[in-house]
């Protein structure tokens, strides 16, 4: 793709409802950043925009000024919403905040404190949030959950990891996107068996688009995300080269997309970590 200006994305030529997840960021340059990141991106026409929320509320601030951001810009914005060590007073008040603002859309999770802070809070698990979000906002927001593939890593089984799902949708989620994954086969096996147990509301595979094996790497081991073998030994092959793990990456995942999307993916989540060209080029292949 030619450096720096990327071809306008045709909603149709891709054929799939699109999103995209941001970071907030954490210096006035990366703010700065980040607004030339989204321009470039709203040509790409997204459904909506998505903002990460810290846990324990660490990014609060963070996320709500992206989010607004966002909104001002005219596209439509969901505020990530994590709930672990929160009391119903602050989610009360924040969902509140976020109401004032104009948001409709929310990701609502449980999150995860770094190790050693406990769990504490008034929240167990992300379905209780939403049941919260239910109770005291009604049909406001439309709520989107978070939901495994490859099982969420401190899940006491797979079909326990479903019944968590089955259990956010029961409390009035909308629909889920997926942790990232490069092996479709695993999202497809997840929706059969959400549809096994009843869950008709949408689930939207996560695209993580690769540009680094290290952050890629890291990301992984810590989200319990698996990259296949035959993908890890590639980008370790490629060391330094970014050039060829950005080329290879690219295949790999716009391979991915077509097959989730003749697959009958609804839509398509991109965890862009606040860059467009990655994203972009694989929108551009998709076209
Ligand atoms: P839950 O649904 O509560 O599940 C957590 C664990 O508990 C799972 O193992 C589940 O199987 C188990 N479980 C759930 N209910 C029960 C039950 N009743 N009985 C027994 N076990 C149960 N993190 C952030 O901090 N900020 C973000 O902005 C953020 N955005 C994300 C966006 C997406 C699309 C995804 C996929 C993840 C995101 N995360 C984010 C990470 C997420 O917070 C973690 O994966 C977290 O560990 C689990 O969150 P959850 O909402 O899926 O939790």
């Amino acid at each position: 793709m030619p450096c720096g200006r990327p071809p306008a994305i045709k909603e149709k030529a891709v054929g799939l409802p699109i999103s995209f997840e941001f970071f907030p960021p954490k210096t006035p340059e990366g703010v700065v950043k980040l607004r030339a990141v989204r321009q470039q991106l709203y040509r790409a026409r997204p459904e909506f925009c998505s903002v990460t929320y810290g846990a324990g509320g660490s990014t609060h601030t963070g996320t709500f000024a992206t989010v607004g951001e966002i909104l001002a810009e005219g596209v439509a914005a969901a505020s990530h919403y994590s709930c672990i060590g929160a009391t119903r007073e602050t989610v009360r008040v924040q969902l509140g905040e976020l109401k004032a603002m104009g948001v409709t859309r929310l990701v609502a999770l449980r999150g995860d404190l770094p190790s050693g802070y406990g769990m504490g809070g008034e929240f167990q698990y992300a379905s209780d949030l939403i049941g919260f979000i239910r109770s005291e906002t009604g049909d406001h927001f439309h709520i989107e959950a978070a939901c495994y593939p490859e099982v969420h890593p401190q899940a006491r089984s797979p079909e326990a990891d479903l019944q968590a799902l089955v259990a956010k949708v029961r409390a009035g989620a909308n629909s889920s996107i997926t942790q990232y994954f490069f092996n479709a086969d695993a999202y497809f096996r997840l929706v059969d068996e959400a549809r096994r147990a009843g869950i008709e509301a949408p689930i939207v595979p996560g695209i993580m688009p690769i540009t680094s094996s290290t952050q890629l790497m890291r990301f992984s081991d810590a989200c319990g995300a698996e990259i296949p073998r035959w993908i890890r030994s590639r980008l370790l092959a490629y060391g330094d080269d970014v050039a060829s793990i950005r080329s290879f990456g690219l295949d790999v995942v716009t391979d991915l997309c077509r097959r989730l999307r003749d697959g009958g993916a609804p839509a398509l989540h991109f965890y862009t970590m606040n860059q467009s060209q990655a994203t972009l080029a694989v929108l551009d292949r998709l076209g």
